[in-house]
């Protein structure tokens, strides 16, 4: 089974969801603790202001009020001392003299000379930090009875509430990204989770092949109805896939029976024409030779393609004995050996090697062996046939020095019709020879594989366990 890498992708779904979530999730939040800690600001400052402004707007009135009964100065003394309390300060400043100050201010004078530096007071409170201090300052001018008095300063500390308020945005601005660390959690999980009847779907699609056609089918538990509806119209479409391969198998297998028993007589007919030809001309003899030669071959790309049918349907079946490796390796090299031109060599042990295995189809296999090893290496090399015990196994090698096959088709080589290339061509092959000879091995219970080098040679290798 085929198991899908888990690679880092930038382009996956799950990443862009992720981010796209993510990002929408962080300005939300954001967003929504900026406005909240601007709201309690202004609501906190708001309540400060609406004092100050109304100490600025009755300060003329209560000043002339007691300037009925005392001097001005002195009821402007009264009127500040009656406003001031431990946070609020005020003074009269005239001609940038202060006139009068609270005895409050007069008590601090360091916060006093850091409020007088303070340049362009406005009219409205307005927030100032000075020195690690919040000041809510503001100026009115004053007048009584007509007569100009310079301005009067209003400053009220709010540094303990302003301090209060910054350590419950810090806990806002802690408990936001908590709240987003979770919630970015969440999300991911959340994706992966409903992504996952997807690579359901690639993961059961990628373990799709032509022999489990007819059976594959999408099988998910509580998908989405979309991805439902995605897998119901995949396993529609397996479904026709698997009947048009059926019919493809059984039109191919249909066709290759019928063709081949009137290519075989033909094939005779051609043959002994050719045999009782005494009175042809060699022109004649030749084309006689070449369409038999011709015909032989295609009854054999029948042959084989019967075969490879069988396999498909399952209807191969495999008599099943106990053999001597040893005898069928001396009767195929001996029979080989007749219509080769190459030294075929039998190097087995010389106790005899049993294996359990079906005698013809063996025999089909391994002449298959040699026969591709004989066209596939220079005649004057040998070609050599090893039995011998591996461990709790039977081998058998069939080896050559002949072209060989590079690493990167070593596997290709086992499929239907893959043939190397141009020049092999010529050697006159189906490419189907090893598929065959891979399925019949198989279907006996062994293994075959290769080991090859171009230029050195190559060996074939069934591992029968026992
Ligand atoms: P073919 O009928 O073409 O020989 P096979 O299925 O038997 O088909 O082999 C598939 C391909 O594998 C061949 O076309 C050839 O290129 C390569 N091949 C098979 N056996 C050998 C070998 N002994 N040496 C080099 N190449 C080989």
């Amino acid at each position: 089974m085929k198991v899908l890498e888990h690679k880092w992708d930038p382009y996956s779904l799950k990443l862009r969801l992720t981010i796209g979530i993510t990002v929408f999730s962080t300005l939300s939040l954001a967003g929504l603790a900026s406005w909240i800690s601007m709201k309690f600001q202004q609501i906190q400052i708001s309540n400060h202001k609406e004092n100050i402004e109304y100490i600025a707007d009755r300060f003329p009135n209560d000043v002339e009020i007691y300037s009925d009964m005392v001097p001005v100065h002195e009821g402007l003394e009264r009127v500040i001392n009656n406003r001031t309390d431990k946070n609020i300060f005020i003074w009269v400043e005239k001609n940038q003299q202060v006139a009068v100050a609270s005895s409050q201010i007069r008590e601090n004078p360091n916060f006093f000379s850091d409020l007088l530096a303070v340049n362009e007071v406005a009219s409205t409170p307005q927030l100032r930090n000075l020195d690690g201090r919040y000041w809510l300052l503001c100026k009115t001018p004053l007048q009584v009875k007509s007569e100009n008095l310079g301005n009067v300063y209003i400053a009220q500390d709010i540094t303990s509430d302003q301090t209060v308020l910054l350590s419950l945005l810090r806990s806002l601005i802690l408990a936001t990204a908590i709240a987003l660390a979770i919630k970015i959690l969440a999300i991911t999980f959340y994706i992966n989770h409903s992504l996952r009847p997807l690579k359901r779907i690639s993961q059961l699609t990628a373990n799709v092949s032509v022999e489990s056609l007819s059976e594959a089918q999408l099988h998910l538990k509580n998908p989405p109805s979309e991805v439902k509806e995605l897998a119901e119209t995949f396993n529609q479409m397996l479904m026709r896939l698997s009947q048009s391969w059926e019919h493809q198998r059984k039109l191919l297998n249909d066709v290759s029976h019928e063709l081949r028993t009137p290519l075989t007589i033909i094939c005779g007919y051609l043959e002994s024409t050719l045999r009782r030809g005494n009175n042809l001309s060699e022109l004649q003899k030749e084309a006689l030779g070449t369409a038999a030669g011709e015909a032989n071959r295609t009854v054999q790309l029948l042959t084989d393609l019967l075969d490879l049918a069988r396999a498909d349907n399952g209807s191969i079946h495999f008599q099943q004995e106990k053999i001597v490796v040893n005898h069928l390796i001396a009767e195929i090299v001996t029979m080989v050996g007749q219509y080769s031109q190459h030294h075929i060599e039998f190097q087995v042990a010389p106790e005899e090697l049993e294996i359990i295995a079906d005698h013809d189809r063996l025999k089909q296999v391994l002449i298959n062996l040699i026969d591709n090893a004989i066209k596939y290496s220079p005649a004057d090399y040998p070609i050599i046939v090893k039995a011998y015990r591996k461990d709790k196994s039977a081998v058998i090698e069939v080896c050559d020095h002949g072209v060989g096959i590079p690493l990167s088709k070593q596997d290709l080589i086992f499929e239907r019709f893959y043939r190397l290339d141009e020049a092999r061509n010529r050697s006159g092959g189906t490419g189907l020879g090893l598929s065959i000879a891979k399925t019949l091995v198989l279907g006996m219970g062994a293994k075959i594989s290769v080991k090859s080098q171009p230029k050195k040679g190559s060996i074939f290798t069934l591992e029968f366990a026992q």
